[in-house]
């Protein structure tokens, strides 16, 4: 492995674990940690769970699983590039979405609407709860008992309330520090990937148009110069080319931002991360460019009739579940019930939030279909 730069995070500087474990043989810490998310449940699950599009409307669509894949590659690019811990911005991607429900963003805002009077519901800290709490597969701790670092890296946003119940791993927000600069990349990995996946899934299933798509100038540019090299190239190919630049053009600036930053900032280890401003970051005018981007997806893609339509089924079918289980436990399964004695909203919460598109759909038809056995 090559020598990491003395402001990574490493087995010499890790905060380490919380129920105190021997080192492992053969791999280092943060291996263990991603090879422990890509054992557990809530991980395989993201298989059947979408960002926007519902699983079973069509295969041409990333599911989280696939998306957690590309970010995990996207991340691991940039940090071999800058030196920083490989392993730890794999685990972080790979276990960044852990926490979210079915249905991806309508149904976590259904969820967010039940849980209001019940403490709230918060992807991110779902996420750290799965791997904190809710996997039971060990046999001396519950969840994943992962490296401060990781944990830090998947808690990626949380409101100050929270933060302040969940000790050392929240202090950041209250104190307003940076995480590490493996979870600053993992964050942005995040962003570039969805984007430009969005923007392949959207032309792919035709709710969104090469000709629209040619109002942003970050996906213009490419298109214009791959038709210029490639003319007469198959729409495929050339959907593929556009956005693989797009890609590496985001990722280039990304780490050519963040080498200056670390430069200007004179970051000489963690402590100067975590004091710093956020060091990973977009150029000004990629950060533009990008902010483009997003503004046509949230309006041409996210809120396409066709989208709205499977959005407010996901938001129905959350908030009918929601209720029928809050105004009886004992349709929970038995380890829910059992849970719901001590918080009833909460179990009911995490009961919800680990279903898939397919087993929430199931579940609702299960509970509401008459004709159902
Ligand atoms: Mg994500």
């Amino acid at each position: 492995m090559t020598e990491l730069v003395p402001y990574a995070v490493s087995e010499r500087n890790t905060l380490g674990r919380n129920v105190h474990e021997d080192t492992p043989f053969g791999r280092s810490e943060f291996q263990r940690d991603r090879d422990r998310i890509v054992h557990s449940t809530a991980f395989r699950r993201l298989e059947y769970k979408t960002q926007v599009f519902v699983n079973h409307e069509g295969d041409l669509f990333r599911t989280r699983l696939t998306h957690s894949i590309e970010v995990a590659q996207i991340a691991r690019s940039i940090a071999r590039h800058l030196k920083l811990n490989e392993d730890l911005v794999e685990a972080i991607s790979l276990a960044h979405d852990l926490g979210h429900t079915p249905f991806g963003h309508a149904g976590q805002d259904a969820l967010n609407t039940c849980m209001e009077a019940h403490g709230g519901f918060e992807h991110n800290l779902q996420s750290l709860r799965v791997v904190d709490v809710l996997e039971e597969r060990y046999a001396a701790f519950d969840g994943l008992n992962l490296c401060f670092e990781t944990r830090e890296g998947i808690l990626k946003h949380c409101a100050p309330e929270s933060a302040a119940r969940l000790g050392a791993v929240g202090e950041r927000f209250l104190k307003q520090q940076r995480p590490s600069l493996e979870a600053q990349i993992a964050n942005l990995a995040d962003e570039i990937a969805y984007n430009n996946h969005d923007v392949d899934d959207g032309l792919r299933s035709g709710l969104i148009t090469l000709d629209q798509m040619s109002s942003v100038h970050l996906f213009a540019g490419h298109l214009d110069a791959v038709r210029k090299a490639y003319s007469g190239i198959a729409e495929r190919r050339l959907i593929h080319e556009t956005i693989r630049r797009m890609i590496n053009t985001l990722v280039n600036d990304l780490i050519r931002e963040t080498e200056k930053n670390i430069r200007i900032h004179a970051v000489r280890d963690i402590a100067d991360v975590r004091d710093a401003p956020s060091i990973a970051a977009f150029s000004a005018e990629m950060h533009e460019q990008n902010r483009e981007l997003k503004a046509f997806l949230r309006t041409h893609l996210y809120r396409h009739y066709r989208v709205m339509r499977m959005s407010t089924k996901a938001r129905r079918i959350v908030s009918d579940l929601f209720r029928v289980f809050m105004e009886d436990n004992r349709l929970l399964p038995p380890q829910f019930q059992h849970q719901a004695e001590e918080d009833s909203a909460r179990a009911v919460s995490d009961y919800i939030a680990g279903m898939t598109d397919r087993y929430a759909i199931r579940e609702h038809r299960r509970i509401f279909a008459v004709e159902e056995i």
